[in-house]
């Protein structure tokens, strides 16, 4: 990434063994995150080009001397964090936070290096077929964020749900509600095909509203009480406001878009009675889990690609997402 709207593809040198926990992997699939488009669209501003992405699964080609859990030839998914999987703040399900962590990028490529690979990668039970690839590569982050979203919201069985968002995170929200038991999801979605994915994954109703008047269809929806549990996939002030206000007192906001220009009135925060969870979501923890129930075809997240790519054109699907053209673009190196 040179710039606002500027992705090549460029020869660079193989990533390399540095450090005894590394691994080597020749990435099988990558994609494009809603988060790559603050680059591209210049509201996060780079000093030098950088090499960019950060989900990735593939076969592991090499590991350093002390990497002991994961075997040269498996098939393997991480976060987009790298992280030991062993300090307190691991221990305790948060990866994401780990005292050692190290931000994947540069994984919109042929081949990557993975730090502290012990902790981070999972395995498959086998090398996949070709077409569980999708569903396994959204579980390094899109679909471990949607989940993530769920589980901060507190979703239990039985809930009615609320998802204000209708990205990828939004859409992967609504499926891990489902899974986790939801009764009613109300999906906040203005784009058509996005609506009918929703629908597909669980969402009971659609809501087409936004702001105050989403509030009040929420409101509505729920005889005046407000959803259960909330998952908010924007980061925008009002999407944040919205997903407060749209929440019962004593309900939970799952919170994972990240947060451009969002800031939350005290007032709001005291007078709302609502909890409030959420950050980068801790993927690694839903990993085992997570790759089982696309491995025995329980869910199947892959559907929000719909745009795929060979890496060379690249450019092409930052540009169709920024576009909203496409949900999101799966890149085969
Ligand atoms: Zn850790």
């Amino acid at each position: 990434m040179y710039g606002p709207g500027d992705v090549r593809v460029e020869e660079r040198d193989d990533p390399k063994i540095v450090e005894p926990t590394d691994a080597i992997l020749r990435i099988s699939a990558t994609c494009v995150c809603g988060s790559d488009l603050w680059a591209w669209r210049g509201i996060n501003r780079l000093t030098e080009p950088t090499p960019f992405g950060h989900e990735y699964c593939g076969i592991v080609e090499e590991i350093g001397s002390e990497v002991t859990s994961i075997k040269v030839g498996e098939f393997v998914i991480g976060s987009f964090f790298a992280s030991d999987n062993t300090c307190p703040h691991c221990r305790a399900g948060y990866q994401t936070s780990c005292q050692h962590r190290a931000l994947m990028s540069g994984c919109q490529a042929e081949a990557v290096r993975v730090p502290l690979a012990d902790g981070t990668l999972v395995a498959t039970p086998e090398v996949p077929p070709k077409e569980l690839i999708p569903s396994l590569l959204t579980l390094s982050d899109v679909a471990g964020t949607g989940w993530f979203a769920a589980a901060a919201a507190n979703v239990q069985p039985g809930m009615t749900v609320a998802v204000v968002g209708d990205g990828a995170v939004g859409l992967l929200g609504v499926l891990a509600a489902a899974q986790l038991g939801a009764e009613r999801i109300l999906a906040m979605s203005r784009h058509e095909p996005r609506q009918k994915l929703a629908r597909e994954y669980g969402a009971t109703e659609i809501v087409t509203e936004r702001g105050d008047e989403g509030v009040a269809r929420i409101k509505d929806l729920t005889d005046g009480i407000g959803a259960d549990a909330v998952l908010e996939c924007v980061g925008t002030d009002e999407s944040m406001t919205q997903a407060i206000r749209s929440t019962r007192p004593g309900g939970f906001v799952g919170f994972v878009g990240v947060p451009h220009g969002v800031n939350v009135p005290g007032e709001l925060l005291f007078s709302s009675h609502v909890g409030l969870l959420g950050g980068p979501a801790p993927v690694r923890r839903f990993l085992p889990d997570l790759i089982d129930r696309v491995w025995t075809g329980k869910i199947d997240p892959g559907k929000v690609f719909d745009l795929t790519l060979p890496l060379e054109q690249i450019a092409d699907g930052y540009r169709a997402m920024d576009d909203r053209r496409a949900i999101k673009a799966f890149v085969l190196p």
